[in-house]
């Protein structure tokens, strides 16, 4: 388990903490787990400390974009990779954020645009993932979402990422891709 920057909900202590699996599978859900805090002398609920937002970095490598899209709608995956041109765009999608995280094992990308809400390991979770174990793709992420709720509309504010709704509108979709890579 990685070392996850934590701050208590009620004392605003920061600490690097080391979780067990469950509490890192209650952080991944919920962005917020309950263990001991030495200051307030009990346990209380601490929040993830997402890692600060860097500026995007001017694109030098030539060709396209390595892309990968996370969608756990087979419709989505495909429309998007026809409508994204392969000059710009290298497409490689996932159907699940499970399938996500291995990919990102395995290669590198410029740029990660991942729908919300998916059954298990939501777009929230991956992102939380990500701060924990590869924060440098946090200022990547490009969210897609067709979920209006004000639960996905504070994250989104949380979080600072781009994002687009859907139905797809490709022309805001591809100007926010275009503000990370
Ligand atoms: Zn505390």
């Amino acid at each position: 388990m990685p070392d996850c920057r934590l701050s208590c909900e009620r004392c605003g202590t920061t600490e690097s903490r080391s979780l067990q699996d469950a509490g890192f599978g209650e952080l991944l859900a919920e962005g917020v787990v309950k263990i001991p805090c030495a200051r307030c002398g009990e346990t209380t609920l601490w929040k993830l400390v997402l890692p600060p937002r860097q500026e995007p970095q001017p694109r030098s490598a030539k060709g396209p974009r390595g892309l990968l899209l996370i969608d756990d709608d087979p419709d989505t995956l495909r429309i998007l990779q026809i409508m994204l041109r392969p000059e710009q765009y290298r497409v490689v999608t996932a159907e699940s954020a499970n399938q996500a995280v291995e990919r990102l094992q395995t290669e590198d990308y410029d740029v990660i645009v991942s729908d919300i809400r998916m059954p298990g390991f939501d777009g929230r979770s991956l992102y939380r993932f990500l701060a924990c174990f590869l924060p440098e793709y946090t200022s990547k992420v490009v969210f897609l979402t067709g979920d209006h709720s004000e639960k996905t509309l504070r994250f989104l504010r949380e979080c600072n990422c781009p994002y687009s709704f859907k139905p797809i509108q490709l022309h805001e979709l591809e100007e926010k891709i275009q503000e990370i890579a």
